[in-house]
């Protein structure tokens, strides 16, 4: 099992490692990691691992059995031996980016009121799937609105609560757009805003910047219709 140290500090760009095993494919496993695996439409982190004068470029990250994380190499490079002591580096650019993308479609699904069936993360821009047969038609009230967010500079932050907690709160579960899975032991709540007026609550295990004017100037893109009941709408960063 990998300890996830995106979730305690999305901000961390360099830590140590230890090597804890070398998949089929070759990939690498560590005791704990700050790369973010492939997962809820948020794309695995690139990076370097170094070691020993070495430096291999990692080209993504993706779940593994159990509770595995598993760094990628770009390249087929000679691997570290199990127990080697490794620096991990993100490639901090790419991952803020996701960051403030991912951030972003937080807040789209505040200013669209409807149930989210999907959505995909880039660098440069990301969508939501929306359970909305009709488009909207209020494309610059949609836009107005995430900027205010924005310019707003609302804190962002997480908290972690038991399945107990959450059964006893369903005043907490009522705010939550996402319902968390019934089967999560501890569910990590994502909220966005101060706790006198969340105006985002939910489960989710992404990475997020601290505060919302960290996403900076955005536009609202195409709005596409997917089937008969759905709706894609996609934000993009200006910056
Ligand atoms: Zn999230």
């Amino acid at each position: 099992m990998t300890r996830q140290l995106y979730l305690v500090d999305a901000y961390h760009r360099d830590a140590p490692g230890r090597v804890t095993a070398i998949t089929e494919e070759g990939g690498i496993v560590l005791d704990s990691t700050i790369f973010y695996p492939t997962g809820g439409g948020q794309p695995g982190d690139s990076g370097w691992l170094i070691w020993d004068g070495q430096r291999m470029p990692i080209a993504t990250t993706v779940k593994g059995q159990g509770d595995a994380i598993v760094l990628v190499p770009a390249e087929p490079l000679p691997l570290p031996g199990i127990g080697t002591h490794v620096t991990q580096t993100l490639d901090w650019d790419r991952r803020h980016r996701h960051m403030r993308v991912h951030t972003m479609l937080h807040l789209l699904s505040v200013v669209v009121p409807f149930g989210v069936t999907g959505g995909q993360i880039s660098a440069r821009q990301g969508r939501l799937d929306f359970d909305m047969p009709e488009a909207p038609d209020d494309r610059e009230g949609i836009e107005t609105a995430l900027n205010n967010f924005v310019m707003a500079d609302l804190r962002v932050s997480d908290r972690w609560i038991t399945q107990a907690e959450l059964d006893a709160a369903p005043e907490l579960v009522k705010t939550m757009a996402v319902k968390p899975p019934k089967s999560a032991e501890r569910v990590r709540l994502v909220q966005i805003g101060d706790q006198s007026s969340w105006i985002d609550l939910q489960p989710c295990g992404g990475t997020h910047i601290a505060r919302t004017g960290e996403i900076g100037a955005l536009r609202l893109g195409k709005i596409e219709k997917k089937g008969r009941n759905n709706r894609r709408i996609y934000v993009h960063l200006d910056s």
